[in-house]
């Protein structure tokens, strides 16, 4: 097919441009903006898939007075999900009656999504809100609800911008759907 690419045997044909990619960043950047404009958010970004989109997302939101912190958790093995999340690194800062926006690549079943939040919660925000690139709602086990979404899409692998297949692919600028043949 043309343009598809393999990655580890698989075949991926592309979904999402960077271009595309980059307008609704904007969008969600500035949905972001207004909810926090005046406050001083610690943005939360989740290993490693949501990097890039963070990085792109926290310079579009363009409020200066913000804090940035890492947290990592996992749940999946080669394109689907184990059902189990586990936290391998977690915050240090004290969070204590702050803003907190949560940026992760991808909510498929909303488990890592509903795990992240209640984990933060516990810490006594003032708020938490929870940005993500992409959306599967067809595939949701829990009913978790973003309050900012890029992209909604059909329950299928992705690849690029940051999302990997068992660590390969994250550097592609563009966004790639596997479609079973
Ligand atoms: P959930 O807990 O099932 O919502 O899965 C969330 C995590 O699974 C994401 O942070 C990704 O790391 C991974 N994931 C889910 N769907 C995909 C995908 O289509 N491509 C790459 N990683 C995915």
């Amino acid at each position: 097919m043309e343009n598809s690419i393999i990655v580890n045997g698989l075949r991926f044909t592309p979904f999402l441009s960077a271009a595309q990619i980059h307008e609704q960043v904007r969008r969600v950047a500035s949905e972001v903006r207004r909810d926090l404009e005046g406050k001083r958010p610690l943005f939360v970004c989740v290993l490693t898939g949501a990097f890039i989109f963070a990085a792109d997302l926290i310079r579009e939101v363009g409020i200066t007075d913000c804090e940035v912190a890492f947290v990592r958790y996992s749940s999946y093995e080669g394109t689907s999900t184990t059902g189990q999340v586990k936290q391998l690194l977690g915050l240090k800062e004290n969070i204590e009656g702050r803003d907190v926006v949560i940026i992760e690549d991808i909510v498929d079943t909303g488990l890592t999504a509903q795990r992240m939040v209640a984990d933060l919660k516990e810490r006594r925000p003032a708020s938490v809100r929870f940005a993500t690139l992409l959306h599967k709602p067809e595939s949701s086990r829990t009913g978790f609800c973003p309050d900012y979404v890029a992209f909604s899409i059909e329950p299928k692998f992705i690849i690029g911008y940051g999302l990997d297949l068992d660590g390969s692919a994250r550097n592609l600028p563009d966004i790639y759907i596997h479609e079973e043949e």
